[in-house]
């Protein structure tokens, strides 16, 4: 799935390594039948999708779902990276339930449960959103856009010591007025933020190709440092935006 610009993630990350020499191979997933090469994969995203996409993508992943969900499962806990935007996000948890009350049966891999809240576009989530995360990351400002129905809590009583990505500053995250965005589980780092958000975050995106190289080569890796003079006007800029 891609809406908002999220295929320009891929395209960060790859443009990110190849910069430093390193070789990406991207596979698109279509359906059950790509799945074969999901095994060898180190950084894996699945972007944001409307309603009625997600259901379609549902109905996909339904004819293989065991297979599917086992085999993200031994990757998770493989610490395997995933970049999970909006209705990736969503569909990696229980259920999302939609504006017309749809129940679009997700993966079960994080403890999340997402349901809308209404029909209007009051009961939306949209804008732009500045966020400070726990990660180690320096500046601890991530920034984005949101435009989604689907709000997002965490399962009372799971065992998975689920995290935010972040504290919002500015604009919504999980929910209209929780005061939390997105989740961290192991490698596993799910989001609202649109915009894309790696580009505008050079940051997280390294954060995100240094631990796929890490858990590939179970070494630590600095990356090198490149030339980020663009990428941080645009988070700049996204942060006066917020205001
Ligand atoms: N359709 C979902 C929602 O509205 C996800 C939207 C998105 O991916 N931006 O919550």
């Amino acid at each position: 799935m891609n809406i908002y610009g999220d295929w320009g993630n891929i395209v960060a990350i790859t443009k990110r390594c190849q910069w430093r020499g390193i070789r990406v191979d991207y596979v698109p997933i279509h359906g059950a039948d790509d799945f074969s090469h999901v095994e060898s994969g180190d950084l894996f995203f699945w972007g944001g999708g409307q309603d009625a996409d997600q259901m379609s993508v549902f109905r996909i992943i339904e004819s293989a779902k065991n297979h599917f969900v086992q085999t993200i499962t031994r990757l998770v806990q493989q610490d395997k990276v995933f970049l999970l935007v909006c209705g990736g996000y969503q569909m990696f948890g229980r259920y999302f339930i939609d504006a017309q009350g749809n129940k679009i049966p997700g993966l079960g891999i994080l403890d999340i449960e997402t349901k809308a809240s209404g029909p209007g576009v009051t009961e939306r989530c949209i804008g732009n959103v500045i966020i400070k995360t726990e990660l180690e990351l320096e500046p601890q400002t991530i920034v984005g856009f949101e435009n989604h129905g689907g709000q997002t809590t965490f399962v009372a009583g799971s065992n998975q010591g689920l995290q935010p990505l972040g504290h919002v500053i500015r604009g919504h995250g999980n929910t209209l007025r929780g005061g939390v965005e997105g989740c961290v589980f192991r490698n596993v780092y799910g989001t609202y933020l649109h915009g894309p958000i790696l580009p505008k975050n050079p940051h997280f995106a390294d954060h995100l190709i240094a631990q796929a190289l890490r858990v590939k080569y179970q070494t630590n890796i600095e990356l090198a440092a490149l030339d980020d003079t663009l990428e941080w006007h645009a988070h700049t800029a996204a942060l006066k935006l917020a205001v």
